[in-house]
């Protein structure tokens, strides 16, 4: 058995059956996919809550062709490229729009799985289109990003796990750039705003506001922020006329899943040694020696005390691997 503990961002104690790392189309295409397999990436979303007898596949495929066009640039990075490198490398060489979604763990293969995002800003705005072998029908593919499904935190690859391996990212950046700055901390910058400001600030902002992986074990936020309807946001406004949430669409808005957290008193929360971060309630953390079973109870307790104090049923964001595969949450309203 070979240990993941050290390639997964929130570190628990587990093993896995046998682990590839592919290096090159080749090995991809010469892959015997036996199930079960994980396709991981840098573990920054995905949580080995117990021992997975199967095959952990790990892309670290490289490198990043840019291609400039008049009047935008045409970027094909490899899905294992580290993702803050490749936003990093863009802003050193002055293309923009990606600044936005500096600091987020993990590789660019992962990015579209989940359609990363931060400060208002979504990865799928600017992807042109995946490269991918289609696992099942054992060929390569190129979707485009309608064929990708992207909506918030979600996509065709999240939908359907295991079906294709990302192996590059094409992104178009066009040259006109406009700032995002709607989002706070970003609406506090004063003057001409440029994208390196963006850059410096989002970075100092997450080092600030975040646990560092490398020092308190984590995934990042572990619930997706919920969407609920107009009408369910009015019943629970008159019960906590303070809760925070944003408006997504004509008829339902995201409420602050941290808010409901910390709210219901469960910033303090811990089972063993996983704990709800205390700086930031939507963040969960393994301050030591946490297990599979400390993290799954402790977000099964959240998840119902949200669930019985506000009828929301929270859904985690991170990816929990179990013997056999994916391992889904659920609790009883
Ligand atoms: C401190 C911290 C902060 C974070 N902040 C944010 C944030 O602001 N916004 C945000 O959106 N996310 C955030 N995350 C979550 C995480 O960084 C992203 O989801 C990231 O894209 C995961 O990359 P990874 O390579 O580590 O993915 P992994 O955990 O390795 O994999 C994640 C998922 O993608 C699949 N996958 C990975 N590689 C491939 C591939 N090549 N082909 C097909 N499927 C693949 C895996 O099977 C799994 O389902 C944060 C995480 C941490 C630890």
């Amino acid at each position: 058995m070979i240990e993941l503990a050290e390639r997964h961002t929130f570190k628990l104690p587990a093993q896995c059956r046998s682990l590839i790392e592919l290096k090159s189309s080749d090995d991809v295409e010469q892959l015997v996919f036996e199930e079960p397999y994980y396709l991981l990436g840098e573990g920054s979303n995905t949580l080995f809550v117990d021992n997975f007898y199967g095959t952990v596949i790990c892309n670290r495929l490289l490198g990043v062709c840019i291609e400039e066009q008049e009047d935008s640039y045409l970027i094909t990075a490899a899905a294992g490229e580290n993702w803050h490198n490749f936003v990093a490398d863009l802003r050193v060489r002055s293309i923009d729009g990606l600044e936005n979604l500096a600091l987020i763990p993990g590789s660019v293969g992962a990015a579209p799985v989940q359609n990363v995002g931060a400060y208002g800003v979504e990865v799928a705005t600017f992807i042109e289109q995946v490269t991918a072998w289609d696992i099942k029908e054992k060929r390569w593919v190129s979707m485009n990003r309608e064929a990708c499904q992207f909506a918030y935190r979600d996509s065709v690859f999240k939908q359907n796990p295991g079906r294709w391996l990302i192996t590059s990212v094409v992104f178009r950046l066009p040259k006109d750039w406009q700032p995002v700055t709607h989002y706070a901390p970003l609406n506090q910058l004063q003057g001409h705003v440029s994208a390196q400001k963006i850059f410096d600030t989002v970075v100092e902002v997450r080092q600030k506001k975040l646990p560092d992986p490398k020092v308190i074990p984590n995934a990042g936020s572990f619930f997706k922020n919920p969407v609920i309807t107009k009408a369910q946001l009015d019943e629970l406004l008159q019960k906590w006329p303070d809760m925070v949430y944003f408006p997504v669409a004509d008829n339902q808005v995201k409420v602050a899943a941290g808010w409901l957290i910390e709210h219901l008193g469960l910033k303090s929360a811990f089972v063993g040694d996983a704990a709800v971060n205390p700086h930031q309630a939507l963040v969960l953390i393994n301050k030591a020696q946490a297990t599979g079973s400390d993290i799954t109870q402790l977000a099964l307790k959240i998840m119902k005390q949200v669930v019985d104090a506000s009828g929301i049923m929270l859904e985690p964001e991170v990816r929990l691997v179990g013997q056999h595969g994916l391992v889904q949450l659920a609790v009883k309203k």
